[in-house]
């Protein structure tokens, strides 16, 4: 993991990679009276920003830049870095990211930081829509949705909450959240930290800012256990509150866009927030109750007959598919893509409510050998072929069978993201959902 190294003085930036926090970090800088240069190698103008600004590195004036605003996307350390990261980290200059200029920039509010391994979005959204809900104002981003840079400032006593990813918490030196969650920790992204340890360093700096009062919400495990140690032993240690391993079915929010236990540990962490800010547990409950879910997280996709489909494309590692093999009974669970460093293990000790696996793409055939003698699976060159034969299949049992799309590993194989292959999942589904003469 790099060090992380705050910039003295931000009045020349440069900004590498231009999605969404980039061109938000942009036009953030430009608005505060920065000097802006930026570079993307796909994009040589755009609509929101003054053409003078597209400068590609060769002609930036290295000498007067006080830091890199990189696109967190973009390698800056592992599995090797972009070589302009490369030449500014030689060069001396803080990298940063779009969060890190918000803080610096905007006005302050009070912060509360959402981090984890899964369940980062749901509990980023299910908080901002009980303060809401609430009458507080409160605004919601990062790796979710609108980039931080984008964000309304909120006023000092509205809140940010923001969803920061392990990539973003390597470039944002300067956050000092009020509340910090860490949900859970298990092996992804790890190519882009070097491995385990930097994963975890990473995740660490979540807790490094904690404001003097603040609070810890951390999840259960091993790693976590010993972030929890070390915070107890810091001279101003904030408050911390621990999340429980397991949740029951009575724990379970009696709400059907928050299905399964792994939701009620993201409800438990978003009741621990919103109560250290001083909201009742009346206004807590009634925001969990009409949280409307997000799209490709365990998201209904259509039912015909008893046949019922649920879109979570989301699932893009073994751990999180596994918390929704633990949310249906009789699962026809279509998985592959491109799988994740740890394989399926995740996965391997909650097969017993799955009738079958129907594997894809890249993954089909190493996914099919870790469930071999576990589980019977099939094997498809593609999602839509996978999807249609374990539609025939459960269209054939008795009982209340789900077509689960899970996939336990990232899309890029077949689609550009989650979202996409989402789309394409809800799409199909629709689409078998029709009269049976009427499918295609
Ligand atoms: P993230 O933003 O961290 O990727 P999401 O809220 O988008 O998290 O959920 C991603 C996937 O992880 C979903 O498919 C869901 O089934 C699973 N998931 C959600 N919350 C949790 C949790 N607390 N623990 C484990 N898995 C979870």
């Amino acid at each position: 993991m790099i060090t992380r190294q705050t910039p003295t003085k931000l009045e020349n930036i440069a900004v590498l990679g231009l999605g969404r926090a980039g061109l938000a970090a942009a036009r953030l800088a430009l608005d505060a009276g920065l000097s802006v240069v930026c570079f993307d190698d796909q994009m040589s103008s755009c609509e929101s920003l003054p053409e003078t600004c597209f400068v590609p590195p060769q002609g930036w004036d290295w000498a007067q830049l006080d830091a890199l605003v990189i696109s967190p996307g973009i390698p800056h350390e592992f599995p090797f870095p972009h070589p302009v990261a490369e030449q500014a980290r030689k060069a001396g200059l803080p990298l940063i990211c779009d969060i890190e200029l918000a803080i610096r920039l905007q006005s302050p509010s009070r912060w509360i930081a959402i981090t984890g391994t899964n369940g980062k979005s749901t509990t980023t959204a299910l908080i901002a829509h009980i303060l809401k809900e609430a009458g507080i104002v409160a605004v919601a981003g990062g790796n979710l949705g609108p980039a931080v840079a984008s964000l309304n400032a909120p006023g000092k006593d509205g809140v940010r909450v923001i969803e920061i990813s392990s990539y973003q918490l390597e470039l944002t030196p300067s956050l000092r959240p009020d509340i910090a969650v860490i949900l859970n920790l298990s092996a992804d992204h790890l190519d882009r930290h070097g491995g385990w340890d930097g994963y975890l360093a990473a995740k660490r700096q979540i807790l490094a800012g904690l404001a003097v009062n603040g609070l810890a919400i951390l999840g259960p495990g091993p790693a976590l256990d010993e972030m929890a140690a070390t915070l107890s032993k810091r001279a101003d240690a904030p408050a911390l509150t621990r999340l429980a391993d397991s949740y029951t079915d009575a724990d379970i929010a009696d709400n059907p866009a928050l299905p399964g236990g792994h939701n009620a540990q993201n409800c438990a962490a978003a009741r621990a927030a919103c109560a250290r800010l001083g909201l009742t547990s009346e206004q807590i409950e009634a925001g969990i109750a009409s949280f409307a879910g997000l799209p490709h997280r365990l998201q209904p996709a259509g039912q015909a007959g008893p046949v019922r489909l649920v879109n979570d494309s989301k699932a893009t590692n073994a751990a999180a598919a596994a918390t929704a093999l633990q949310s249906f009974e009789q699962i026809y669970w279509c998985a592959g893509g491109q799988a994740k460093e740890d394989g399926l293990a995740d996965c391997l000790p909650h097969l017993d409510r799955v009738v079958q696996g129907y594997l894809y793409g890249a993954a089909a055939q190493d996914f099919a050998a870790q469930l071999a003698g576990r589980l019977a699976t099939e094997c498809f060159a593609s999602m839509d072929e996978a999807v249609r034969a374990a539609f025939r299949a459960a269209l054939q049992a008795s009982g209340e069978p789900v077509v689960l799309l899970s996939p336990a590993a990232a899309s890029f194989d077949q689609f550009d993201n989650f979202e996409a292959r989402g789309a394409a999942f809800m799409k199909l589904a629709a689409s078998l959902c029709q009269p049976a003469g009427d499918r295609p």
